[in-house]
């Protein structure tokens, strides 16, 4: 069961009159705007289309199912990274954590990944350029990562938390390996019931990133000794990874 034209119609009627005074210090204010069938590699989804009061970025919600008054939907957040997601860039094991999340997602009878225009962790495209060519430059990671570093959670949390209330998502539980993102989001009202790992199945060419990444707390390291800056805050557990790595992983 998908979504049904009565609870479209519903969502885009409360999207067009809502108004209130915005979530995070920023006070930001989001509503439906657009929705549609995405049929996708992944599975047959909607696609929800968000504006935004402030800065005009549009997320997104990537919805499954029925989610109207659903409880305990799983939900996915994931940062724009337009290098990983569209590119396949290995700089960043973004799409990889997106495909795993698609894929899941699709599997599942409902669920929503919130996709959250926020690109280099908030500083933009160029500016994550800008920090790539530091590192090539053989700086060390201190400047790129300060230039990648200041993406503002709080903003990224409350917004989330808006898009879930504007699906009338009643509870959820979160696909993360970071049980503090669980505080989080229950800070901005969401009521979380748990959380689902978010595993990601290796292939034969992530396979030795993602182990990289999952064992260097914070730096990560490819094939060619070069570091890499995390963008989605969340370490990889693999499909097939021993228990105690992965009670590791989540005591980060
Ligand atoms: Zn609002
Ligand atoms: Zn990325």
């Amino acid at each position: 069961m998908s979504l049904t034209h009565m609870q479209i119609k519903e969502l885009l009627d409360e999207g067009r009159c809502h108004e209130c005074e915005g979530v995070g210090p920023d006070h930001v204010c989001v509503h439906i705007a657009a929705i549609a069938e995405l049929p996708t590699r992944f599975g047959h989804f909607h696609i929800v289309g968000f504006y935004n009061n402030k800065d005009y970025k549009d997320h997104a919600a990537i919805v499954k199912g029925d989610i109207y008054g659903g409880e305990d939907v799983p939900v996915r957040l994931h940062s724009e990274c337009l290098t990983g997601d569209a590119f396949g860039s290995l700089r960043c094991d973004c799409r990889d954590q997106l495909e795993a999340a698609l894929t899941a997602i699709g599997k599942m009878d409902k669920g929503i990944l919130l996709y959250m225009r926020q690109e280099g962790r908030g500083i933009g495209l160029t500016n994550k350029i800008r920090a790539y060519g530091l590192q090539d430059y053989g700086y060390d990671t201190v400047d790129a990562n300060l230039a990648l570093g200041f993406r503002d959670d709080e903003r990224e949390y409350s917004i989330a938390a808006h898009m879930l209330f504007s699906l009338k998502v009643k509870s959820i539980r979160l696909m993360t390996n970071n049980p503090k993102k669980i505080t989080d989001l229950s800070q901005h009202g969401v009521v979380v019931n748990g959380r689902i790992p978010h595993v990601i199945p290796p292939n034969q060419y992530n396979l030795f990133y993602l182990q990289t990444k999952a064992a260097k707390s914070g730096h990560l390291i490819d094939l060619e000794g070069k570091l890499h800056l995390p963008e989605q805050g969340d370490r990889p557990h693999i499909e097939g990874m021993a228990p105690e790595i992965v009670e590791n992983i989540q005591d980060l």
